[in-house]
């Protein structure tokens, strides 16, 4: 049994292209064109040349001192954070552009929650000359002002999401209904894992350099390909897919995954899609949801805007339900305790949601000789206004 994608866009029970009548031949389109586009030798040699150049990668493969001590294995660190715009969504949104290119979309539309998928877009599409339309929340706007003037700066145009609660599931559906009124020229840039088939499967292709580069840093670092534990965090989960994807299905490793709790998943207040929610239809994909007896999304709550998502993508609900993945389920409190941890004992910042996976090493019971590798999503900048306000209770001082 694979734990990949099965020939109908299905992990297990989970995703498949559930979308309107309208965008049958969008997705249909998709689905016939990305594998062939993506191991073509011309977009190979292009979005590898962007990765090395233009990202910095491959991204290094740090190993810890102080943070092994501490919890008793050899703990390497993933350095997403150093890429260029501080996090591992460029290696989508490059990799998407040049897709859109290639299928000879003339226009891009994306939808963001915190912006940070949003600057990642406008980035690609400053660079790879493309028009960029951003869809995003009137209350993410307010609440994530510096992202919205990045965007601005790179060319982007911002369009305000009036509808619902204004936030990140608004701007999917306001963006999915401009999909719908220009299929023909329009490339819809989907920032995570999730989405209707075959997007899952084209970000996972696109992320699954993190887990390639793994394997030769890991041969190079300590003589075997695999680790003992593979560690990140998931929102919609596509810095955890492609942590895993080339280890999916060797079971000698074992994956281990941090969703955020909010406030507890048993509180409302969280965002633990696989703790606290059910199966359902969300953004044209059969996968975990948070939603009440009436199908009705919850609105979902973290303190980190990037795991803000009422969902998971369909590959990490099927590694769950088959037990191939454990799954914590890490609460504000104690992101925000690991930050300042990796802070003070390494000297790395992180974002808030790689925070969360972090989080997770007080929980684990390793051997002294483990090979532990956890990925750091991103770089904490954007998040140091939340980090102030709690630096008093968590910096030791
Ligand atoms: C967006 C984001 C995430 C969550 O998205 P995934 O698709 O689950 O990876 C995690 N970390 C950072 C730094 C992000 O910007």
């Amino acid at each position: 049994m694979s734990y990949n994608i099965d020939k109908n866009g299905y992990y297990g029970e989970f995703g498949g292209a559930f979308v309107p009548e309208v965008l049958h031949k969008c997705t249909a389109e998709l689905q016939e064109a990305y594998v062939d586009i993506i191991e073509s030798e011309d977009f190979q040699r292009e979005y590898r040349l962007l990765l090395r150049d233009y990202v910095g990668r491959p991204s290094p493969l740090y190993e810890t001192k102080r943070l092994s001590e501490k919890y008793g294995a050899r703990i390497f660190l993933k350095r997403e954070d150093l890429n260029h715009t501080g996090a591992h969504k460029i290696n989508n949104a490059l990799g998407q552009v040049l897709l859109a290119q290639r299928m000879g979309k003339k226009r891009i539309i994306a939808e963001t929650g915190a912006g940070q998928h949003g600057v990642a877009t406008a980035t690609a599409c400053a660079l790879l000359d493309m028009p960029c339309i951003v869809y995003m929340g009137a209350t993410d706007i307010k609440r994530q002002m510096p992202n919205v003037e990045r965007m601005k700066m790179l060319g982007a145009e911002v369009r305000s999401v009036t509808c619902g609660n204004m936030t990140l599931k608004d701007a999917v559906n306001d963006a999915i209904r401009d999909w719908c009124c220009n299929p023909s020229d329009t490339f819809y840039v989907i920032g995570s894992a999730v989405g209707p088939h075959p997007y899952p499967d084209i970000v996972a292709r696109l992320q699954s350099v993190i887990s390639e580069e793994i394997k030769w840093q890991l041969r190079e670092k300590v003589g075997r390909e695999y680790p003992d534990y593979l560690m990140a965090c998931v929102g919609g989960g596509s810095n955890a897919i492609g942590t895993f994807y080339h280890y999916l299905d060797d079971e000698r490793t074992r994956l281990v995954m941090a969703e955020a709790g909010g406030l507890g998943y048993n509180t409302p207040q969280t965002a633990a899609s696989i703790h606290s929610g059910s199966v359902g239809i969300l953004h044209g994909s059969r996968i975990m949801v948070l939603q009440d007896e009436d199908g009705q999304i919850i609105e979902p709550y973290s303190i980190s805007a990037g795991l803000d998502y009422p969902g998971v993508g369909p590959v990490h609900c099927n590694l769950a339900k088959q037990k191939r993945a454990e799954v914590l389920s890490v609460n504000d409190d104690e992101a925000l305790r690991a930050a300042f941890e990796l802070t003070r004992t390494e000297g790395i910042i992180p974002a808030l949601e790689s925070a969360h996976i972090l989080a997770a090493l007080p929980r684990m019971q390793f051997r002294p000789d483990d090979i532990v590798v956890i990925t750091v999503s991103g770089r904490g900048d954007k998040d140091m206004e939340t980090y102030l306000k709690h630096s008093a209770t968590n910096s030791g001082d």
